[in-house]
């Protein structure tokens, strides 16, 4: 070391206004390069200090604190300096062209950052990088490098993307308590559809909110998914299986389809379900039939019937324009028609017994209590002690 400040003590008493012209570039030419074979020895040095941790004996914590402390360094810098010489270690080619003074700072910064971005691809194409870094300016060398970068970025950001996709799942079980689970991980298209529809779909819900509305986000965004769901069961245009679409499916005996104890009352996937969950989804449903009499013997293996044809819906939903419950103006989308006498207990499938009623307030005449009746060929509503709803303009 002694020799090298005696050496730079020896250029500082050069008279330079003596030499030559090309004197005075011969030696810069010379001391750009021993400027950087010095660069590749002093971060040699700093890698090595930091992987012996040596500033730990004079109680520094980090080797970036002991660059800031000792040798007045930024925090930025400091770290940078560290990442390069620890880099530099696993660089041979740049390493090699830095000693021989052939490579700038800023060349080997600029291949440190491509390492750092794409290691294992760095190190086959280490060569050709510090090649191109020996012949062009640093400018030329950004592109260059860059665009290596780009078209790995590119490249890896499809593998990652694939992964992710690979990791997608949704697993759908029934509990005991007759709930249906639904876990899973939606790959970013998917999850982003999903996330659409729901939205899309509670906001035309609750732009018909009633302020009598309890429902948390949580029940109304699984109320959209069962809404979406319906809705794709109900498109006319699915493919057939076994001729016909499928449906929702139910299994009930008749007694209790008839509002008395019956011993079957199934979804088809689900399991058993209160009989009035049944007899509401048979009021108005494009749902598939298997009523039996006792156990095993089936009285109606149906087809997917529907029980409101077609046209009579139409005229339904002409006649009444959204559900009719008071204060409500859902759409007909949103509805079912309802048999004010429902069909197991004789009520006629004709537009005079049906009502157009949407899935919230269809739930709430069969399973929360209240009535309809039909008086003078209009709906009349009543709750469950008797007393009657006032029909109210939809909002
Ligand atoms: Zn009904
Ligand atoms: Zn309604």
């Amino acid at each position: 070391m002694s020799e090298l400040r005696s050496a730079i003590e020896s250029f500082q008493a050069d008279d330079l206004r003596a030499a030559s012209d090309e004197q005075l570039e011969a030696d810069f030419t010379e001391l750009q390069q021993a400027c950087q074979a010095l660069e590749a020895e002093r971060l040699r040095r700093l890698s090595e200090i930091h992987r012996r941790q040596s500033h730990r004996r004079d109680g520094y914590l980090t080797t970036a604190s002991w660059l800031v402390d000792r040798h007045r360094l930024g925090w930025s810098a400091a770290s940078r300096e560290i990442r390069t010489a620890r880099s530099l270690e696993r660089m041979p080619r740049t390493k090699e062209a830095l000693a021989t003074g052939e490579l700038t700072s800023s060349a080997l910064h600029m291949l440190v950052w491509a390492r750092q971005a794409h290691p294992a691809q760095f190190r086959q194409s280490e060569e050709a990088l510090v090649e191109t870094a020996r012949r062009v300016p640093a400018g030329q060398l950004q592109r260059t490098v860059s665009h290596w970068r780009q078209k790995l970025d590119w490249e890896q950001g499809l593998k990652d993307a694939e992964r992710l996709r690979e990791q997608r799942r949704l697993t759908v079980s029934t509990t005991l308590l007759g709930m249906v689970r639904v876990d899973g991980d939606l790959d970013p298209e998917t999850g982003e559809t999903m996330l659409s529809a729901l939205r899309d779909c509670m906001r035309a819900d609750s732009s018909r909110r009633d302020p009598g509305d309890q429902r948390t986000a949580a029940q109304r965004r699984a109320d959209a998914l069962g809404e979406v769901c319906r809705r794709w069961l109900d498109a006319p245009d699915r493919p057939l299986v076994c001729g016909e679409r499928p449906h929702v499916a139910v299994i009930v005996d008749l007694e209790a389809l008839e509002g008395r104890a019956g011993r079957r009352s199934e979804l088809d996937h689900v399991g058993p379900v209160h009989p009035e969950i049944v007899r509401r989804l048979s009021c108005d449903a494009s749902l598939t039939r298997v009523v039996t009499r006792g156990r095993s013997e089936p009285l109606d293996v149906g087809r997917r019937t529907m029980v409101v044809p077609a046209p009579m819906r139409r005229a339904v939903v002409v006649r009444d324009g959204h559900c009719r419950f008071p204060g409500c103006d859902r759409p007909p989308p949103w509805c079912d028609a309802h048999h004010v006498k429902h069909w197991a207990d004789g009520g006629e499938t004709a537009a005079s017994n049906l009502v157009l009623l949407c899935r919230r307030h269809h739930r709430l005449v069969h399973e929360g209590g209240f009535r309809v009746e039909i008086e003078a060929g209009r709906p009349r509503f009543l709750r469950r002690d008797g007393s009657r709803l006032e029909e109210m303009a939809p909002p």
